[in-house]
Formats: structure tokens, C-alpha cells, sequence
């Protein structure tokens, strides 16, 4: 959303939320794209925008009643709706829709689905009359997360929302959506941002070659800054590749297990672009080993691929690194060899 200095919270939104709100025709848009460029951000400043009580605004304008009340998180006419689980990272805990006395006994796991309850209220939220004289919006974040039954119980009112009600749906992985979802709702896609103003945008939040870093998740800053919170750095991230090829476990063994086998499916998909001769993509071309064989790549490429299936329930976290790391160092060191033709061999 927009603060009070009128800025964007991610300055590569600006153009994004210019088309969008050109474009808009629908009462529900889906805000598409890889997950770390803004999703949530963009909707949330296009939510604002529609409430926003400034008589110009192209964008929101960020000091009128309304959109304080957004950056307060208590606008009468917002509704955000997020997974429990997604609440408190996002700093949008606001707790008054949250009324279960269970949820806040701390008993069990918050839940990371967007449940069919929390749609329902949604939807009667939807149903009320506009506080403001701007109608209702609804946010609902990562959209992804509703299963079936949310899904379901939202279609009718993505079809026909209640007077002048609209929904912002914002989301990672379209795929996973219901088709009759995608298909009510006007699409708008967001791209990974240029590399420049992401970079700009790390080091202004003290990461060190944020290039690096950004390289590292694939473009995309927020989950670049994420692992720089959580402790990755450039050397860390470019003493990898070698590191595996020699058979060393060294800075893998600090990371959770998903993790260290998304590390590790990226190195994999750098070497196999080596092996056929292209670039590396998500580590610096100079941190890489010398091109190995692509068959073994491919072999390990698969065998990464089993081990994602089951990286959130391993048996034994640090003996599965070992030898996940020992199936880096075989693929990694399988020369890539010419073929020799078989008459040159002599004899
Ligand atoms: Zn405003």
C-alpha cells in the first residue's frame, strides 16, 4: 500500500499498478505472478486506490482518511484475508475477525489454507453496505490456498458480487487454481522486475551484492531479501558449487531440508545449462565447476526431484544432506567427456 509520503512499498510496482488500474474493467482481478515480486502489495495498493477518498487519484494518494485507515489495517471497507499462518509475517494480525478463543491459545499449528469459515465471512463482509460510500473490496491472499470447498463457496460470488463489492485475488501459482476461478476473475500478470531497481531495492536494505542474491532466487527480491534475513550471503551462495563438487556438506548443513534441496535443484539446473553449453542462471558463471557430464545431471535432476516429494518429512535431516550431498559430488564430477570415435581408439 501507499504510505503517507506517497511512495510504493516496492518501487518496481509503479508500472504494474498503472496498467492495472487502466485496464481494470472487472469487480474481480487475479494478480498473478512468481511468487516474491509483490502480489500482495499490489493488491493491497490497488485496494487502496479504489477507496482512496482523493478526488485525483490515478493512485492512492496515501494522507486521506481512507488510506490511513488502510495503513492501519482497519479500513471498514477492507477485508484481507489471509491463511493464519501468513497473518503475523505479514503484519496483519488484526485479530477482531478472529474471534475462535482456540486460535489464540496457541494449541495447534496455524493453518496455512484459507478455510471455507473464513471464505463464508468474507463473503457476507461483501454483503454489507459500504461504511465509506466506496463499497467493499476483499483481498484475498495467496488465493491459491483455498481448497476445493473455499473455492467453491467463493465462485458464485466472484460471478456476481454483491452491489459494489470487489475481490483482489493475488497468487503465485494460477495452475493451482480452479479453472471456474481463472475464469471469473480479469487477469493481471506481474512480472519479475527489472534487475537494476531490484538490486537497488536489496542494497537499500543492507544486502551485500544483492545482485548475487537476487540472482540466487531467481529474480526474485523478496525472497532474496528473505534469505538474507535468514542469514545467506554471496560468498555462502558462490562457495557452493564448488564446495558440493568436492563432496563438502559446509554451509548446507545450516538450512532447513526444502531448502537445501531447492539450493541444490538450482545448482543442478545451472550444471546441466553448463553441460549443453549455455550460461549458468542462479549462480555467478565463475563459481561454477568445469562442465560435467549431462547424463549423470539428469539422473541427479530426477533424483532431486523424489527427494522435493519428501524433503518436508525427512527421517533424518542430517543424514539426508550427507547423502544428498554425496549425489552432488558424483554428477558434479563425472568429466564431460567427448566421445571418442571408435576407430581413432588404435589396436
Ligand atoms: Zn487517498
Amino acid at each position: 500500500m501507499v504510505g503517507p509520503d506517497g511512495a510504493l512499498p516496492l518501487p518496481w510496482l509503479e508500472a504494474p499498478l498503472r496498467q492495472a488500474l487502466a485496464t481494470q474493467r472487472a469487480h474481480a482481478l487475479l494478480i498473478h505472478g512468481p511468487q516474491g515480486v509483490g502480489q500482495f502489495e499490489l493488491a493491497l495498493t490497488l485496494a487502496q486506490a479504489w477507496l482512496c477518498e482523493s478526488a485525483t487519484a490515478a493512485r492512492p494518494c496515501g494522507v486521506c482518511a481512507s488510506c490511513r485507515l488502510v495503513q492501519a489495517r482497519s479500513h471498514p471497507d477492507l477485508l484481507v484475508l489471509l491463511p493464519e499462518a501468513l497473518r503475523e509475517p505479514l503484519g496483519w494480525n488484526a485479530g477482531d475477525d478472529d474471534t475462535a478463543g482456540d486460535d489464540k491459545a496457541g494449541k495447534r499449528k496455524p493453518s496455512k489454507d484459507i478455510r471455507v469459515d473464513e471464505i463464508r465471512q468474507a463473503i457476507a463482509f461483501a454483503q454489507t453496505t459500504s461504511a465509506r460510500g466506496r463499497g467493499k473490496t476483499v483481498v484475498i491472499h495467496p488465493a491459491e490456498r483455498m481448497n476445493g470447498v473455499s473455492a467453491n463457496a467463493l465462485l458464485k460470488t466472484l460471478e456476481e458480487p454483491p452491489g459494489d463489492a470487489r475481490l483482489l485475488l493475488s497468487c503465485a501459482a494460477p495452475d493451482a487454481l480452479l479453472p471456474t476461478i481463472r475464469s471469473r476473475c480479469q487477469a493481471v500478470p506481474l512480472a519479475l522486475p527489472d534487475v537494476a531497481i531490484a538490486s537497488r531495492w536489496l542494497a537499500d536494505r543492507s544486502v551485500d551484492a544483492p545482485e548475487v542474491l537476487l540472482a540466487a532466487a531467481g529474480g526474485q527480491p523478496q525472497d532474496a531479501l528473505q534469505w538474507a534475513k535468514e542469514g545467506m550471503n554471496a560468498d555462502q551462495w558462490t562457495a557452493l558449487p564448488r564446495q558440493l563438487a568436492r563432496g563438502e556438506v559446509g554451509s548446507l548443513a545450516a538450512w532447513p531440508l526444502p531448502r537445501v534441496v531447492d539450493m541444490l535443484q538450482k545448482l543442478c539446473h545451472d550444471a546441466m545449462r553448463l553441460a549443453a553449453g549455455g550460461a549458468p542462471r542462479y549462480f555467478p558463471a565463475a563459481a561454477m565447476p568445469p562442465a560435467a557430464a549431462l547424463e549423470p545431471l539428469s539422473a541427479w535432476a530426477r533424483e532431486l526431484a523424489r527427494s522435493a516429494r519428501h524433503a518436508e518429512h525427512p527421517w533424518n535431516v542430517g543424514l539426508m544432506v550427507e547423502s544428498l550431498t554425496e549425489q552432488a559430488r558424483q554428477a558434479l564430477a563425472a568429466p564431460a567427456v567427448r566421445r571418442v570415435p571408435f576407430d581413432t581408439l588404435g589396436g
